[in-house]
């Protein structure tokens, strides 16, 4: 099922102590926002609409640079307005699931919204939700009274509705009241609301301490994944071949669609390899003229994008060039550089690696060269 999301970071965050509003901190080197729009455009949200305080705008650009899929609008004075602002600023139609999801708890991903899209067909709402395991108190300084826990349960986010249910149930919300969650303003109105799973996962970052915790939670949620790229072009007329990204002047030319240069090619198939993003030809059809001659750096950037846009960071990659001529060797840190410059990588993040075969074969032979590659992507669980 497809889905749209609001994440609501407008808050600020009084409980978790002095310094930025907790969804604007840093969590493993990333601000907290970034680990919930990244884990919803992972899961596979079709839109995501951040909704922050109007001085944060351009703090959004900075803490979601790179990602793609999301825009951030302006939110209002309480939690309510900011939601309603949010739903407002999504493009999709009214049927259309949405989930709205506190910036503050950074690792939602995949099967959370399988879990809440699965419940929501059956419901007007879908929340994750916990049951209490501590036995409730009231009281300050002393007991008053135990509370029962029975039938308790806490409420998670995100929570998934269809827009239309949300919206018009906003619009039916007293204003003089602040609900604390999506799920009663729709329960108000008299929908019915599932409670689906929750994940202590989804806590929410609320005091200091949180942070602390996050913090080593954090190492656990990003995997690495690994993809393989291939790729071949045979020599023809010609005075210099591209490969890995650098002109080198030779006896014979490569032959191609495009610029023909095997190395970034391999690179950007075993990138999409790694992201499960098909492949080169699938993005950019060997029949489509407007890539006749381009320059494959191209290729290569587009599949970065999408695995940014995935909440993926690239962390290394490895090409080897199998070809009996030009000698690569000299050019081995020119491409190494370019590459790093194109993957976002430091230098020391890429292996440019050359080998021949021997005379054996068609890269023997001198008929063509080929390139094999290895690109590692570290991505949201
Ligand atoms: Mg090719």
């Amino acid at each position: 099922m497809s889905f749209s999301a609001v994440v609501v970071a407008a808050g600020v965050g009084l409980r978790a102590g002095p310094g930025d509003p907790k969804a604007w901190r840093l969590l493993a080197g990333r601000p907290v926002v970034r680990w919930s729009v990244e884990g919803l455009l992972a899961a596979g949200a079709e839109e995501v609409v951040v909704v922050v305080a109007g001085d944060r705008l351009a703090a959004a650009d900075e803490a979601l640079a790179g990602l793609l899929g999301w825009r951030a609008v302006a939110g209002g004075e309480t939690r309510a307005l900011s939601v309603q602002a949010g739903l407002a600023a999504l493009s999709c139609g009214g049927a259309q699931a949405v989930l709205v999801h506190d910036a503050a708890r950074p690792f939602v991903t995949r099967a959370h919204v399988e879990r809440l899209l699965a419940a929501l067909a059956q419901a007007d709402g879908a929340v994750p939700a916990l049951p209490v395991p501590d036995t409730l108190k009231r009281g300050e300084g002393l007991i008053a009274a135990t509370v029962s826990r029975e039938g308790l349960s806490r409420a998670q986010t995100p929570q998934a509705f269809r827009l239309e249910t949300l919206v018009s149930a906003y619009k039916a919300w007293p204003a003089s009241e602040e609900p604390t969650d999506d799920a009663s303003v729709v329960e108000r109105a008299g929908g019915r609301v599932a409670l689906s799973p929750g994940d202590p996962m989804l806590m929410k970052l609320t005091y200091p301490e949180d942070f602390a915790m996050a913090e080593r939670l954090a190492g656990a949620q990003r995997i690495v994944r690994t993809g393989l790229g291939v790729d071949a072009h045979r020599f023809g007329p010609g005075d210099a071949v591209t490969l890995g990204g650098v002109k080198i002047a030779h006896d014979r030319g490569l032959i191609g669609h495009s610029d023909a240069d095997a190395g970034l090619h391999a690179l950007t198939d075993a990138l999409l390899g790694a992201i499960a993003e098909g492949d080169i030809g699938q993005h950019f059809p060997p029949t489509a003229a407007e890539w006749r001659g381009v320059s494959s750096d191209r290729f290569l950037l587009h599949a970065v994008n999408l695995a940014r846009a995935k909440g993926g960071q690239i962390v290394h990659a490895d090409l080897t060039l199998i070809c009996e001529r030009p000698k690569i060797g000299p050019h081995r840190d020119a491409m190494r550089a370019r590459i790093a410059e194109l993957l976002g990588l430091r230098v020391d993040q890429v292996s440019v690696k050359a080998t021949t075969t021997e005379g054996m074969g068609f890269t023997g032979r001198e008929e063509g060269l080929m390139a094999q590659a290895v690109v590692s992507v570290e991505m949201p669980a």
